[in-house]
């Protein structure tokens, strides 16, 4: 986690884990690509978006351009056709940057086979940041692990039907 670290940290005021990060990183910004799997992370990721889980509030922001991201979320599998754009995308996020996984799939295929199309996770492929496990993890489940990389818990989301999952999730 050496480049999210760097980040966090100077972002954070003297004084602890309890302060929110100050400074032209906060919110953090995440930009995500699906490169290739059933959808399911990536809804999960718009409920987040969109729901009552103050993702704003604790600190998180999506943005539409890597060119203004922080971090990288991925979900799905690697397949050939999103490979070059997942680099394009890496490419184009200014430095210090992170890469997180979220889903089972963006880290080790899942239920994706390796096969002509698919080549699996990005485990031994590049530097993981952080992974979000989950098939797919729930927004809240999503927040709680970014918030973990700031040393803290998500507040639970406003509507307590909510929190554990979106109607995406079984
Ligand atoms: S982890 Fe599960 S929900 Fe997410 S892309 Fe893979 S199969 Fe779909």
């Amino acid at each position: 986690m050496g480049l999210i670290r760097a980040v966090f940290d100077a972002a954070f005021r003297q004084g602890g884990a309890r302060l929110k990060p100050v400074g032209p990183r906060w919110p953090l910004l995440l930009f995500h690509v699906d490169t290739g799997g059933c959808g399911g992370c990536g809804m999960e990721l718009q409920a987040l978006a969109a729901g009552p889980y103050d993702m704003q509030g604790a600190g998180f922001g999506f943005v539409p351009s890597p060119a203004s991201a922080d971090v990288l979320l991925v979900t799905g599998p690697l397949t050939r056709t999103m490979a070059p754009v997942l680099e394009a995308a890496w490419q184009a996020m200014p430095k210090p940057k992170g890469l997180i996984c979220v889903g089972g799939c963006a880290v080790d295929g899942g239920i994706f086979p390796e096969n002509y199309a698919v080549l699996g996770g990005l485990d031994r492929k590049a530097t993981v940041d952080l992974h979000i496990p989950g098939c797919p993890p729930s927004p809240q489940q999503v927040l709680d692990g970014l918030c973990s990389l700031f040393g803290q818990r998500a507040q639970p989301a406003q509507n307590s039907q909510a929190a554990g999952s979106s109607s995406t999730s079984s």
